[in-house]
């Protein structure tokens, strides 16, 4: 049961009249953003795109769209998947009522989608009526060494744009729908994963923005929307003055900015981390509270930076330290706007943000 009762609840109320940062939650489907508004959240941080599409009948449309030879072949396939992404989206901006949502165009590693055991190809043979050997070269042509610094995040949305461009519509055509039923006008705000250069931004913006246009023109409506960015390579905290004439709101991805920073995989380190920790070379897993020292001095930089082009820019962290109490308590010296933990995480980013602002 996870409303918060009784003496329990009384104290989150006293840490709400306290705290400055706004909490809001990760989560990507109906039951997970119900549960993070009963524990206190004012908002989704992070909606994981790629989350959706890993349960057994959309991912063969993925694959499908994946290893299709060309534009035509991926558009048709996602012109299947756009109702069904409307429909999610569509029950999130219900739950959230007018709350603000940040949804992530898509980010998987893209081995994550490929099929890679003989039964996996049969079946999408089987279903799409292509050969397996035909889908194996394919495959094979998609292949990485080392997919968490490949082919992922903005990127797909260049090398691919029509994907961005369906879960865009999805988004505004969601919004509108529920614009219409409800009332409560949802105000999306759409997120640029793994972004380095401004350029890149710069053509995924103007993508997002065409699709609004053409959407709002179709449904003879216009909402408020945000777009920005995370910021989650070294690169990007660096340029963030430049990259902040792009974006609306930076979103610290602190999961990839301490995995690219220490050069460490977020994947393997806890099998050498532990003699790290006992050594007292790292005081904590660096991966659950943030290196301050390093990843923070990135982190504060592009607070800095962002800022210093954008006065009003929206600030935010959606990576797991968003429900650590000790990174919670640099994000309010730095002056963020809000956490974004998993939702179980946001009682205690209510009471640690309270905490730092006592504190401060
Ligand atoms: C991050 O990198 O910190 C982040 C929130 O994105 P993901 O964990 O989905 O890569
Ligand atoms: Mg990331």
């Amino acid at each position: 049961q996870p409303e918060l009762a009784g003496d329990f609840a009384t104290l989150m109320e006293w840490a709400d009249r306290y705290r400055c940062m706004k909490v809001r939650a990760n989560a990507e489907t109906p039951a997970d953003c119900r549960m993070a508004r009963e524990f206190g959240a004012e908002g989704i941080g992070l909606c994981r795109t790629e989350h959706m599409f890993f349960e057994a009948g959309r991912i063969s449309s993925v694959r499908q769209m994946i290893l299709a030879q060309d534009e035509a072949g991926r558009r048709a396939t996602l012109e299947k998947l756009l109702p069904e992404q409307r429909a999610d989206f569509a029950a999130i901006f219900t739950v959230m009522a007018g709350l603000p949502v940040t949804i992530r165009l898509l980010d998987p590693p893209l081995h994550e989608f490929l099929p890679n055991r003989d039964a996996e190809f049969a079946a999408l043979s089987d279903t799409i009526g292509i050969g397996v050997d035909t889908l194996k070269r394919r495959a094979d042509e998609l292949h990485e060494m080392n997919p968490m610094l490949g082919h992922r995040g903005c990127r797909l949305g260049i090398t691919y744009p029509e994907i961005y461009e369906m879960q865009a519509r999805a988004i505004f055509e969601a919004a509108c729908d529920v614009a219409e039923e409800s009332g409560d006008a949802p105000v999306p705000e759409v997120m640029i994963p793994l972004v380095a250069t401004k350029k890149e931004l710069a053509i995924l913006k103007k993508l997002v923005d065409e699709t609004a246009a053409k959407v709002f023109a179709e449904k003879c409506r216009t909402l408020d929307y945000l777009v920005g960015t995370m910021i989650e390579l070294p690169r990007a905290a660096l340029m963030a003055g430049e990259i902040a004439e792009e974006a609306k709101f930076f979103s610290f991805g602190t999961n990839d900015l301490t995995q690219t920073t220490l050069g460490v995989s977020r994947d393997d380190a806890a099998r050498f981390l532990n003699p790290y920790v006992e050594k007292g070379i790292f005081l904590r897993d660096p991966f659950v509270s943030l290196d301050i020292e390093g990843v923070g001095q990135l982190v504060e930089l592009a607070v800095q930076r962002g800022r210093a082009t954008r006065a009003d820019i929206k600030l935010g962290i959606c990576g797991e330290h968003g429900g650590d109490p000790a990174s919670i308590t640099f994000c309010e010296k730095i002056g963020l706007d809000y956490v974004s933990p998993s939702p179980f995480r946001v009682p205690i980013a209510r009471l640690a943000a309270a905490q730092a602002a006592l504190e401060k």
